[in-house]
């Protein structure tokens, strides 16, 4: 069974975001970019996949600059097999929706997986839309997954608003990783020097015939309102009293 993994480069969550002076993008000089934590969860469930004994391939692909090759590196290192990196200036989601369906379309995977969402932009939306594109069942924000023993369906636990969800989808499918399906692996020392001998496509995206204009356009970005800084109060008296005069929320 091959399972494809799609992972995004996104800024590390720890990185203090500043946006650019004509207020349209962010500083990009000085972030430490990272594989987006979601996506880290979709590898480690697939290499858990791999390692239950069965045969499994597991490949990843990524979307983006060429820069993009250090987070399939890195994904490489936790133990994934190959990885591709599809060129790309734009990564509007559903330009990234079609070119993923082209590479899916390639490799025939029986299991696609994706985090839930991107936390640069979360915009959650890439994993509805292949599944759309590709005309394969979906199950999204999952915290478990547990695959049948001929691989054609998969029982999933989903994550919704009130409360867990069990489903039972057959196979392939598109899903989508949420955060306590499991903790991610860090790349060991040995898995980092042998993903450098692993393969590494790469595709321009203008190569796979893909209408690209992007469908969101950013007309402008502000930062959010500096707080206030804070003040420390004598006693409870004071605090009741500034809670009901000046905040007014009692
Ligand atoms: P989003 O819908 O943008 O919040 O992203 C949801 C998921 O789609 C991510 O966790 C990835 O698995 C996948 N995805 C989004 N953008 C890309 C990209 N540029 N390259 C590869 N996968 C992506």
């Amino acid at each position: 069974m091959k399972i494809l993994v799609a992972i995004k480069r996104v800024p590390d969550p720890e990185t203090t975001i500043k946006v650019n002076p004509e207020g349209n993008g962010i500083v990009e000089a000085g972030i430490k970019w990272v594989v987006n934590p979601f996506c880290e969860i979709a590898i480690e469930e697939a290499l858990k996949i791999k390692e239950a004994g069965s045969d499994v391939e597991v490949v990843l692909v990524s979307i983006g600059g060429s820069d993009s090759q250090e987070q399939l590196r890195t994904g490489l290192a936790m133990g994934a097999d190959r990885a591709i990196l599809v060129t790309a200036d734009s990564t509007d989601p559903t330009a990234v929706a079609k070119l993923l369906q082209t590479i899916v379309e390639k490799e025939e995977p029986g299991l696609l997986l994706l985090g839930k969402q991107a936390i640069d932009d979360d915009s959650n939306e890439v994993g509805q839309m292949l599944a759309q594109l590709l005309g394969w069942p979906q199950a999204t924000f999952i915290s478990e997954l547990k695959l049948s023993d001929d691989a054609s369906s998969a029982d999933v636990v989903r994550e919704v608003d009130g409360g867990l969800e069990s489903d039972r989808i057959p196979l392939p499918a598109v899903i989508t990783a949420d955060l306590r399906l499991n903790e991610p692996r860090y790349a060991s020392l040995p898995g980092i020097m042998k993903a450098r001998k692993k393969p590494l496509e790469e595709i321009e995206a203008s190569s796979l015939g893909v209408d690209m204009a992007p469908r969101i356009v950013i007309k402008s970005m502000s930062p959010p309102p500096e707080r206030q800084a804070g003040r420390t109060v004598e006693s409870v008296d004071e605090l009741v009293d500034a809670l009901r005069n000046e905040a007014k929320v009692l």
